[in-house]
């Protein structure tokens, strides 16, 4: 019997192991992708939770968006930077909630198109939607609501100012991809300080106008390299400056100024106004590391966004009458950590995909009242408490 039985039981070992590896190789392990890094060494930093600030009195919000930034970005950056022992600025707020990035679509699954109209207008839409809903009926957005109130508005954005998340803050389009009519909308929108890589904002439209031509009609003065950013003082900039997307290149990064550079110049700028202001800062070169899983690049990035948070904070406590938030549109790559070793200082990661996830994403707060930004909440819930505590009317 014996012999009968160890043959076939060889046999069917050898034909699950085959089909075990056909199965995982073909439909799960081509699609994981790996990556080895260092981990910096525990530093003796003080990582304890910030104290919180701020009464009843509020004037200013800065809303800090990290594209594609999931809570395993964080802490992979946190371990890369900081250390096992270590803290990303963001993790020291006092204040952390969740939110759903879902858009109002069959995909459930958003892009930062609908991802931006939801954070800025209060309202979900479908994938690639530009500040309307689904049915194309345009929403009012948080900044337009800010500047018609009489605030100071300002967006910056490391990668393009066209692209889908200033875009999403600042016009309406039925699609992220009419770039050329999305340049030229920025540039009559009256928000004070733009920012961002200048793509399509030198292409001549229909009338023979370029966007910055449109700009520079209606008052605003355009900035195109560091040293001018940094000496201007005008109420209505437009400041076109390569894509600070690319910070791992050292030819760039001496060439450019830091996000925290541009965000303290913005803010100085915004603050003039008596009444407030609000800011968005976006940290856009994450996403595309994301989606090229290139953990290098995001280290940078990452890092850029970490310090330009600093600054902010140590502004807003000064101030005391702003409130801080930090979170993202949406998840990308399916990053995770698999392995991470103390001793040995490295780690290893794993990539799911290539494109977006709908991981909830963190969001920190703090400053007066942060508290509401607690627990687990839809991405649209932002925008309407930020509306709520400054009695503007959100459309409906
Ligand atoms: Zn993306």
């Amino acid at each position: 019997m014996n012999k009968v039985i160890l043959p076939i039981s060889l046999l069917s070992l050898v034909f699950t192991f085959t089909l075990q590896y056909y199965v995982l190789s073909a439909d799960y392990l081509n699609q994981i992708k790996f990556d080895s890094i260092a981990i910096a060494k525990t530093s003796e930093a003080d990582y304890s939770t910030l104290p919180n600030f701020g009464g009843t009195e509020i004037r200013n919000v800065i809303l800090v968006l990290g594209d594609g930034v999931g809570l395993n970005h964080i802490l992979a950056s946190r371990l890369i930077l900081y250390g096992p022992d270590g803290r990303m600025y963001c993790e020291r707020f006092p204040v952390i909630g969740h939110s759903n990035t879902a858009p109002l679509d069959e995909n459930y699954i958003t892009d930062s198109g609908a991802a931006a109209t939801a954070l800025a207008t209060g309202h979900k839409t479908a994938r690639a939607m530009i500040g309307m809903t689904p049915d194309s009926i345009p929403k009012t957005s948080i900044i337009e609501l800010f500047r018609d109130a009489g605030y100071s508005t300002g967006i910056i954005s490391t990668g393009q100012l066209c692209d889908a998340t200033p875009a999403g803050f600042s016009v309406k389009s039925p699609s992220r991809k009419l770039k050329e009519q999305i340049a030229r909308d920025i540039s009559n929108t009256n928000i004070n300080f733009l920012m961002g890589a200048s793509e399509f904002f030198y292409k001549k439209g229909n009338d023979s106008k370029t966007p910055v031509e449109i700009a520079q009609s209606r008052g605003y003065s355009i900035v195109t390299n560091k040293a001018e950013l940094m000496n201007i003082n005008s109420n209505k900039i437009l400041a076109l400056i390569d894509s600070m997307n690319f910070l791992k290149d050292v030819y760039y990064r001496d060439k450019l100024p830091t996000l925290a550079e541009v965000t303290i110049k913005a803010i100085e700028l915004l603050n003039q106004n008596k009444k407030g202001f609000f800011l968005l800062v976006e940290e856009d070169g994450t996403d595309d590391y994301s989606h090229s899983h290139d953990i290098s690049g995001i280290r940078e990035q990452m890092k850029q966004m970490d310090e330009a948070i600093k600054v902010i904070v140590d502004f807003a406590r000064k101030d005391g009458k702003t409130l801080v938030i930090v979170t993202s549109d949406h998840e990308t790559g399916g990053l995770n950590i698999i392995e991470a070793n103390r001793s040995k200082s490295f780690m290893k990661i794993a990539w799911a995909t290539g494109d977006h996830t709908p991981q909830p994403v963190p969001v920190y707060s703090i400053g007066p009242y942060s508290q509401h930004f607690s627990g687990f909440y839809e991405n649209t819930f932002i925008p309407r408490k930020i509306a709520e505590i400054f009695n503007f009317q959100h459309s409906k």
